[in-house]
């Protein structure tokens, strides 16, 4: 694993100091979400739509959480660090992505209540098997870094009673069916939601079908957190 800060820029290589994994001109080349986007799931819309509004394929679904709301939209190069970080175990990216990720608090006035409330970043919490290949949960790493730049706790409320294996081949009727009781509050869990805490911030490094996040938000709803929303780095 590659514990080791290169200083040297993901995209353009030029060297570059501290823990950032992207120089300054590279990091403004990558674009936040732009609006207008579906408040549900974050999918951005060609035209001009006035206030807020549901994307056809949100309209019929009913979600857990109250919006998901990803940092930026599906870019390669974000994409790349993403792969990195999970596959090449790259874990510095992490800190590179929290950094992005935060720009979500700051461009999306809907986050203003849970900065406010200090509501907690629950990480999409990694099945134990593929915790011990990996040696890390992306999410977490994602949300330890957010923390950081957001002043918001981190809480690892959940965890992941059985892995469920790849899941893009199937519909999302079946992932939903696939992932019912794949989750459960951990102790931080048990002790977060023991109050009816008032909202929780689900974090993962992308947003795709919902499918995961929204059965995440179901156990913490289920359990009393009265609103969930969902931060990520990515629209995937
Ligand atoms: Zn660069
Ligand atoms: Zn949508």
């Amino acid at each position: 694993m590659d514990l080791l800060y290169p200083g040297v820029c993901h995209r353009c290589g030029e060297g570059i100091p501290g823990d950032r994994s992207l120089c300054e001109p590279c990091d403004l080349t990558l674009p936040s979400l732009r609006t207008p986007f579906c408040r549900k799931c974050g999918e951005e819309f060609e035209g001009r739509i006035e206030g807020d509004f549901e994307c056809p394929n949100c309209r019929d679904l009913r979600f857990s959480f109250d919006f998901a709301r990803p940092a930026l939209p599906n870019h390669p190069a974000l994409l790349g660090m993403i792969h990195e970080l999970k596959y090449l175990r790259r874990i510095h990216f992490g800190v590179e992505l929290g950094r992005l990720t935060a720009r979500a608090f700051a461009e999306d006035p809907r986050l203003a209540e849970a900065l406010e409330g200090k509501w907690p970043l629950i990480p999409v919490p990694l099945h134990r098997r593929r915790l011990v290949w990996r040696h890390f949960n992306q999410a977490e790493e994602i949300a330890r870094s957010l923390g950081r730049h957001t002043g918001l706790p981190v809480c690892r409320a959940l965890s992941r009673l059985r892995g469920t294996e790849s899941q893009t081949r199937l519909s999302r009727a079946q992932r939903l069916k696939n992932l019912k009781g794949a989750f459960a509050l951990s102790v931080s869990g048990r002790k977060f939601t023991a109050g009816n805490p008032p909202g929780a911030i689900l974090v993962d490094d992308v947003f795709t079908t919902g499918a995961t996040t929204n059965e995440c938000a179901r156990v913490l709803r289920r359990a009393g957190v009265q609103k969930v929303v969902v931060v990520t780095a990515m629209r995937g």
